[in-house]
């Protein structure tokens, strides 16, 4: 009897299994692979070869040291120099009658370029004049030279982001140089302190923008990269478009107690009091929000350009879901989809025989934008429990709206990149960094953060690190994807809806 019912279960459990299997297949198998695209090719009319001197100028534009220390601390002089090298290096677009250009709070540059169609919403490619400064010992070639070797531009602000700022204006020069007028008119924004925050310069550029009540179809800042080798067994490059940034929350933990001799220690310290907290705040101490933000569709959107079996896995989320949230288990795949704490600085005692008053220590969260600031204050009140410890805000900076993916925006920005890297895949991911978007927010729902620098995961140190550099012919490229761009968002193939007043 208990035979015959064991065997009864085993052929349920197999039925269900190969249902589960079935369906499995059918969904990876009527998945088809994203249409190809024509790739563009240096033998095409419009291509924007080195011959037109790309390289030398980023070099150039390398030299400028224009190291943003702080809140309102940058080197004035050398972004006021960079200023007047774009001026001389641009002659077409700083002459040209449908270009109007002004310099925002001394230092920031808006361009406006003027398109033929009226009724069509104009869009931002935003970048910054700014960059971190740099620990010169470490590097292998001078960060400021601009150095030129071995197919490499190198120093500081290569990809990070003078790349950006250069190579919109190249292409804007090369397409006005033929003469070119866009439909649709659009804006350049460079601001110039985005390194601590953009207070100075994106906030002023966007003030200014939103004084003349100007509303965009999108916005292109710096941001998500093209990655290589992101996902073991993928062969196509990734490319990121970060459509939303997490927040950043700073909390200071403070433990205050009366001081006395260490001959007659309390059960406790201070110290210890402040420590046992901290130890609650290590690891992934906040619980994975896959599927709140934009992951799923990030995954949904690679099992177009996987193979078996991970075409299989990415496009069954609904059975496979858990099995990738417990992969993601690198701090970098990690912080994408949770929370993170990071606890950055203690202070606490002062002498070896004195028992301290007070111990400090201040925690940086990195918030999922499917949470909100007090969410996450909140959830790590809970996790310390402990009434000794008191919890204040430093500061903090909301996550971001994620921006939708079936914009116009997010269209032209994935056919332009296709154009350059037909093989590539391209999704939408959560920037862990910030940019200068935040000054944006109420301009468009459609806000991107992408450039076209390729590298694998490894080489993303070289941001805000040591040798900094990127390769020629990546930046060629990175001139040829915004001339796309330009061209491509030229026209909107799908009805105007948002002027329909006019
Ligand atoms: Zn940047």
């Amino acid at each position: 009897m208990e035979k015959r019912m064991l065997m009864k279960s085993l052929f349920f459990i197999v039925l269900i299994v190969l249902f589960l299997f079935t369906i499995c297949i059918m969904r990876t198998v009527f998945l088809f692979q994203n249409t190809k695209i024509e790739q563009c090719q240096s033998s095409d009319d419009d291509y924007i070869s080195d011959s037109r001197g790309l390289s030398k100028r980023l070099s150039e534009a390398i030299k400028f040291k224009t190291i943003n220390v702080g809140f309102h601390d940058y080197d004035r002089e050398a972004i006021f120099s960079f200023i007047k090298f774009i001026n001389q290096s641009f002659p077409v677009i700083h002459s040209s009658p449908i270009v109007s250009s002004e310099v925002v709070n001394n230092l920031s540059l808006l361009y406006y370029i003027q398109g033929r169609n009226k009724n069509l919403k104009p869009y931002l490619l935003a970048g910054h004049l700014d960059v971190v400064p740099v620990e010169e010992v470490y590097w292998e070639e001078s960060p400021f030279s601009g150095l030129i070797k071995d197919g490499y531009i190198w120093g500081r602000g290569t990809i990070d982001c003078k790349h950006v700022v250069m190579g919109i204006l190249e292409a804007l020069e090369f397409l006005l140089l033929h003469g070119y007028q866009p439909q649709r008119s659009f804006y350049v924004a460079f601001g110039h302190d985005e390194e601590s925050n953009g207070l100075d310069g994106a906030q002023q550029i966007s003030n200014l923008l939103r004084s003349r009540n100007v509303q965009l179809e999108y916005v292109l800042d710096e941001g998500s990269l093209v990655l290589d080798n992101l996902i073991p067994g993928m062969s196509s490059p990734i490319a990121l478009i970060g459509v939303t940034e997490k927040g950043s929350l700073n909390l200071e933990l403070k433990v205050d107690v009366t001081p006395g001799h260490s001959s007659m220690p309390h059960k406790e310290t201070a110290i210890v009091i402040l420590s046992k907290a901290l130890s609650k705040l290590e690891g992934d101490v906040f619980p994975s929000l896959f599927g709140k933000g934009p992951e799923k569709e990030m995954f949904e959107e690679m099992g177009y350009c996987a193979n078996f079996p991970l075409k299989m896995i990415f496009t069954n989320l609904w059975l496979f879901k858990p099995l990738l949230i417990w992969n993601m288990k690198s701090p970098v795949m990690s912080a994408t989809h949770r929370t993170t704490t990071a606890v950055t600085v203690v202070k606490g005692g002062t002498k070896l025989n004195v028992l301290p008053s007070f111990a400090i220590a201040q925690v940086n969260l990195r918030v999922h934008p499917a949470q909100t600031i007090n969410e996450a204050a909140d959830y790590v009140k809970n996790i310390i429990s402990d009434e000794r410890v008191n919890l204040t805000i430093i500061s903090a900076h909301p996550p971001h709206p994620v921006s939708p993916t079936n914009t116009f925006g997010f269209k032209m920005i994935k056919k332009s990149i296709r154009q350059i890297y037909n093989d590539s895949c391209v999704v939408p991911n959560t920037l862990i960094a910030n940019t200068d978007t935040r000054w944006y927010l109420g301009l468009t729902k459609a806000i991107y953060r992408f450039s076209l620098v390729r590298i694998t995961p490894k080489e993303t140190s070289r941001f805000h690190g040591h040798n900094e550099r990127i390769s020629q012919k990546n930046y060629i490229e990175v001139v040829n994807f915004f001339l796309h761009l330009i061209k491509n968002s030229d026209a909107s193939p799908e009805p105007v809806h948002h002027h329909e007043e006019l």
